[in-house]
């Protein structure tokens, strides 16, 4: 059977890449919606040898995800980025509807950002109606995110099988500030022995160290301001590791006592973990270890974390927020 091409393309762009000189100077970005052009593509461009670097989103782009694209243009001859707001992974309470969506916008990021390939597939497209397999990945799915979020990594892990099966790449770029989400596709891509690598990148933050979040639009403007409560503790956290503390207890309380002054935050989890089974740890030892917050902002509710590894020869740890 022939592949037909579906494309969707957007009259406001074609004539702003026809006028503007920034966006010519790239070759023109495919938009992509449907599976079968998808996977013909990436066949295509394996078929010329290409390295492809695929960069998964929900959309609302921002520095964060454009920094992962900028990384995979570095390090990749093809990049591919998509859109689409998994459905499967909101809890029935949480903000699917009110999920920030500026299509329009975020095309335009990315041609100007050099990509390649947007594949932007309807739900449908992705879960039609006889659709029945869900992925796992037991006991990393079960804490923190996991706990607060019934069935949210079931959600992420499934889209995120599916679109490296169409999408075929080399390399996928995820943010950091995902710490656990990052962690559980890594052990998905161990345990399925897919073909392809999973590059973390470090979290992009705004100048206060707000870590960029597309909920970060939900923020009222004295909201905004609270919500730099998240970073203020993390960097607390790292001085007192840096100053010697190596109890999780005590760095706990620190964090606490921080997050508590702040009247229009309340946590919903702030622990230290292994970076590597996300259990938690009594005391910092000779592995890597993650602190993790989740903290409502007003009624948003935001995530960070601070990455600690040991310092190679010596009794120190390196902070990284
Ligand atoms: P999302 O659109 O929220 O699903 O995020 C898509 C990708 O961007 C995920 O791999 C996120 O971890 C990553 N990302 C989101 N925010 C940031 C940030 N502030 N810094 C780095 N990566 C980020």
């Amino acid at each position: 059977m022939k592949m037909t091409r579906r494309i969707s393309t957007l009259a406001s762009l074609e004539s702003a890449q026809s006028t503007s000189p920034k966006l010519n100077s790239h070759p023109p970005m495919e938009i992509i919606s449907t599976i079968s052009w998808m996977k013909e593509t990436a066949r295509q461009s394996r078929a010329e040898n290409h390295v492809i670097g695929f960069i998964p989103t929900m959309g609302a782009l921002h520095e964060g995800h454009l920094s992962l694209i900028r990384r995979a243009k570095a390090e990749c001859s093809r990049v591919y980025a998509s859109i689409f707001v998994n459905p499967i992974q909101f809890g029935p309470n949480e903000d699917l509807a009110k999920y920030p969506r500026t299509f329009e916008a975020d095309v335009e990021k990315l041609i100007a950002a050099g990509v390649d390939v947007l594949f932007a597939p309807l739900a449908k497209e992705i879960y039609p109606p006889d659709f029945k397999t869900y992925v796992t990945i037991e006991g990393l799915s079960d804490r923190l995110e996991g706990n607060s979020r019934p069935g949210h990594f079931r959600g992420v892990a499934t889209v995120v099988l599916k679109l490296f099966e169409i999408a075929q790449p080399h390399f996928a770029y995820f943010g950091r500030k995902d710490a656990q989400q990052v962690r559980i596709l890594q052990q998905m891509v161990h345990d399925l022995n897919l073909n392809l690598e999973i590059i973390v990148h470090p979290i992009v933050r705004e100048p206060d160290g707000l870590a960029l979040s597309s909920r970060n639009a939900y923020l009222r403007p004295d909201e905004r301001r609270a919500a730099t409560v998240l970073n203020r503790s993390l960097v607390e956290a790292s001085h007192q590791i840096e100053a010697g503390v190596r109890d999780a207890l005590q760095v706990q309380s620190a964090i606490h006592k921080i997050l508590s002054a702040e009247k229009l935050a309340h946590a919903d989890y702030a622990e230290v973990v292994s970076a590597d089974s996300f259990e938690p740890i009594a005391r910092l030892g000779n592995s890597a270890a993650y602190i993790l917050l989740a903290v409502f902002v007003g009624n948003t509710r935001l995530i960070d974390n601070l990455f600690i590894e040991p310092a190679p020869d010596s009794n120190s740890y390196v902070c990284s927020l």
